[in-house]
């Protein structure tokens, strides 16, 4: 069996979602589970619409929802099941502007309306155009742990669920079901997180030890640059499990970060497609090494970084320093990106500064902090850094006069990371981009 994975843009629209069906029938002898988005920006308009609530503007939220639901009607025939899922939803928002306030656990109900809805008219228009679909709601088959917004898979029970709900029907059916949502083992609602679904794809794929794991997305593939930040990319044909993690981690948003482990424990190939461009090969990330003439596969970015500079004399030749430090990330919930340290001091990056204010105060007990907001981070990902000489001299020289705040190279033998103001950003991966793309090896990308 193989797993088809299907993002928001993909299933934006009922011309979209038939596009989609023409790639899945023409895999049909390959048994697919379809995983599937909240159809185009449903998720960004679902939890908007509960911060309204919540701020107490219940009209204006009731009617951007009704607006939501005018948009599922517009691309699908089944008016009652989208009235009545819409129904409890405005349910749960009047409850929210009643309440105002707004826990993980109710972001988590609301947000989930989209993979719900999705899926069920995913399955409608495929039984409509002869494919053999069978909707399975995921929250029955994902289990997870009860951290709302950031929900983990429970692999034992969900394993179980993954054979008995889903591989028996596979010879017959086409299974289509939500990315995204799942539930706990008490059955209540949970998510897995932003851009969850390629997750929910892979551990699908890794329970039912499938033959592939495919990402179909609105790109050719993984690409040499950000297309958002640098146009000009080239799309990479291989990447290795360790190349592909690196990649997401630091920013390359076509996929979800947790992805890659549950594939590459079972060693199944991931393959990213694009689902306007069937034709094309995409991205087939695999368990070995892609040897290549380029020493770079890609550049990462992630935006709207906070570094922070933390400086304590106290802390020349003491030991004990750096676990009081990352005691106060730990405390407040910040996992830290990067980091690099010197004999006095400890430059660092945050992506979440939800906690900032806090986190400084309690560092403030016992060092001197600065922070940077606006920062970017860039990460050169290749297995071909590792053991290469002059990269740092050829980025230094690529970047030319643009200030980097951070350099981070070693944690990881296979990406080289630092930090730059985020009104340099496009300017520096502009520049990379040139130095270490300007000639390709054809075998690895394509031009
Ligand atoms: P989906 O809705 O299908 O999950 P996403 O928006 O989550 O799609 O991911 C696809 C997007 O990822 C692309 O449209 C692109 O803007 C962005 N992206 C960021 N970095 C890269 C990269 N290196 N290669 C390809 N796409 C990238
Ligand atoms: N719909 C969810 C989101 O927008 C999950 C996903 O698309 O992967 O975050
Ligand atoms: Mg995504």
């Amino acid at each position: 069996m193989i797993v088809m994975k299907f993002g928001g843009t993909s299933v934006e629209s009922a011309a979209a979602i038939e596009r989609v069906a023409g790639i899945v029938q023409a895999r049909v002898s390959r048994r697919p589970l379809v995983v599937v988005s909240a159809m185009g920006k449903t998720t960004n308009a679902l939890l908007e619409i509960a911060r309204t609530a919540v701020e107490g503007d219940r009209d204006a939220a009731l009617f951007r929802l009704r607006q939501v639901r005018d948009f599922h009607l517009q691309h699908s025939e089944m008016e009652r099941t989208i009235e009545a899922h819409f129904q409890q939803l405005a349910e749960l928002v009047r409850g929210l502007a009643a309440l105002g306030e707004l826990t993980p656990r109710s972001l988590d109900a609301v947000a989930s309306f989209g993979e719900r809805l999705s899926s069920l008219i995913v399955t409608r228009h495929f039984q409509r155009l002869g494919i053999p679909a069978k909707h399975m709601d995921a929250r029955t088959v994902i289990v997870t742990d009860g951290r709302h917004t950031q929900a983990a898979p429970l692999f034992g029970p969900t394993n179980e669920r993954l054979k008995s709900c889903i591989a028996p029907h596979l010879e017959k059916n086409v299974m289509v079901m939500g990315g995204f949502i799942g539930s706990t083992e008490n059955g209540v609602t949970t998510t897995l997180g932003r851009g969850g679904s390629d997750f929910t794809a892979a551990i699908a794929g890794a329970g039912l030890d499938a033959e592939e794991i495919q990402i179909w997305t609105d790109v050719d593939g993984m690409l040499t640059c950000d297309p958002t930040i640098c146009s000009g990319g080239h799309r990479v044909r291989r990447l290795s499990f360790r190349e592909a993690a690196e990649l997401a981690y630091f920013g390359a948003k076509v996929l979800h970060p947790a992805t890659v482990a549950p594939a590459m424990e079972q060693d199944i190939p991931v393959r990213i497609l694009n689902s306007r461009r069937p034709e094309v090969d995409g991205t087939l990330i695999v368990s070995h090494p892609v040897p290549a003439k380029n020493v770079i596969k890609a550049i990462a970015t992630k935006r709207n970084i906070t570094v922070l500079n933390v400086q304590s004399l106290r802390m020349f030749m003491a030991y004990g320093f750096l676990e009081r430090m990352f005691d106060v990330f730990a405390r407040h919930e910040t996992p830290v990106d990067m980091i690099s340290t010197s004999e006095v001091s400890v430059s660092l990056t945050i992506d979440s500064a939800t906690h900032l204010e806090k986190v400084v105060a309690d560092l403030n007990q016992f060092a001197e902090v600065a922070v940077t907001r606006e920062a970017a981070i860039v990460c050169l990902v290749g297995e071909g850094i590792q053991g290469q000489g002059g990269i740092v001299a050829r980025v230094f020289s690529a970047l030319g006069g643009i200030e980097v705040l951070m350099l981070s190279q070693g944690a990881s033998a296979l990406n080289l990371g630092f930090v730059v103001a985020e009104r340099d950003l496009e300017q520096a991966v502009g520049r990379l981009h040139q130095e270490f793309f300007r000639e390709l090896d054809r075998e690895v990308f394509d031009a």
